[in-house]
């Protein structure tokens, strides 16, 4: 998708600090960080909300669930705990329309969300 930010960024067309990537799944620290751990857990394959997956993306998703609490404890904040956030259009406030898992760790966080 010529005009996703995030297919730009798995493009290298834009740069980001990329912490993880394999074939499938890339993540990458967010621009505009709500803790000191606030990583999107991407997967290369486009798919612009959770309204779009169909069971054939079952295993994709999996892998970024997966990821998101690895990359959790590699930063350590495992134990102490982290959120893992999807947002879904417009009541949630996406604002990139390419799925991504938000993995916000490092310091106690309200709830409920805002
Ligand atoms: P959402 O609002 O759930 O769609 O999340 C989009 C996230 O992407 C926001 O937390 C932004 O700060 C983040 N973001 C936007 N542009 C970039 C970028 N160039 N590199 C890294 N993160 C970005
Ligand atoms: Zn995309």
């Amino acid at each position: 998708m010529a005009d996703c930010l995030f297919c730009r960024i798995i493009a290298r067309e834009i740069p980001a600090t990329i912490v993880y990537e394999d074939e499938r799944v890339i993540a990458f620290n967010d621009i505009n960080p709500q803790a000191s751990t606030h990583v999107l857990v991407v997967p290369k394959q486009h798919i612009e909300t959770l309204n779009d997956l169909s069971p054939a993306h079952d295993a994709i998703v999996g892998e970024v669930v997966r990821r998101a609490a690895a990359i959790a404890k590699e930063r350590g904040v495992s134990a102490g705990g982290f959120r893992t956030v999807f947002n879904t259009n417009r009541d949630a406030g996406q604002t990139v329309f390419h799925i991504h898992l938000h993995l916000i760790g490092g310091r106690s966080l309200a709830w409920p969300p805002g």
